[in-house]
């Protein structure tokens, strides 16, 4: 009854459409990562040119650029500064890699601006990882005591986890205009900085827009699931 794996309602209206639209958002990403890593830049520039010249440009001269491993696992830590550049976004000339390298320096960008949005994610970071890893378990395990024992600290117990699990939502709630954001800076910086000539910038429209649609879907993903355990601690609550 109330345990989710087993509860067909659950995979239909919660894992199901979940999984597809994570596997639509992602595949929709490598298309267009594919595509246009494949467009070389009239620029000719590589990842890190591009990187120098915006952060020059933007007077973010002290961020460091370092080179990492895996595919568009380009980020900006800002804890160190650093922009972390994937090999073939680093080291590539593609309307990809201009569109990779502007979104991850308009977070630099944020970050020195102390963008309102940013800030607060970066303050959710610890409760929202304690959400996801706890928040769930937490809400069965209350859902469990309370149909075990009938009594109600069970209950009080699954709504613990799920202010837990609020968190992920709130999370992933701030970080979609942080994103947005990011990417509208992108175009801006690679057209102010000269890096993008005109018929470039629907290519790197299109990348960021794709990359845009994963965090639409992780926050879907996030309030479905609460709504789905909200129903369940609410639901059992008034059949008593
Ligand atoms: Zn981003």
């Amino acid at each position: 009854m109330f345990m989710p794996f087993f509860d067909w309602r659950y995979l239909l209206f919660v894992a199901l459409p979940i999984m597809a639209l994570s596997f639509l958002a992602s595949n929709w990403v490598k298309r267009t990562y594919q595509q246009y890593s494949q467009v070389r830049s009239s620029s000719g520039l590589t990842g890190v040119d591009i990187a120098r010249r915006i952060l020059t440009g933007a007077g973010l001269d002290d961020v460091t650029i370092q080179v990492i491993d895996g595919e568009l696992s380009d980020n900006y830590d800002p804890r160190t500064k650093t922009l972390n550049l994937s090999k073939e976004i680093a080291l590539g000339n593609s309307v990809a890699s201009e569109a990779v390298v502007a979104h991850e320096i308009g977070h630099a960008q944020q970050d020195r601006q102390g963008f309102f949005a940013m800030r607060i994610r970066s303050s959710l970071v610890p409760a929202a990882n304690l959400g996801s890893q706890a928040g769930l378990l937490i809400v069965i395990a209350g859902l469990v005591l309370s149909a075990f024992t009938g009594s109600g600290i069970g209950f009080y117990i699954a709504v613990l986890g799920l202010a837990l699990f609020a968190a992920v939502v709130l999370f992933q709630l701030v970080t979609t205009p942080v994103e947005l954001d990011a990417s509208r800076r992108a175009l801006r910086l690679l057209a102010e900085n000269g890096v993008i000539v005109p018929e470039e910038q629907d290519g790197a429209r299109r990348m960021l827009r794709a990359a845009a649609f994963t965090y639409w879907v992780a926050l879907f993903g996030a309030l479905l699931t609460l709504l789905y355990y909200a129903s369940l601690v609410f639901g059992n609550r008034r059949s008593d």
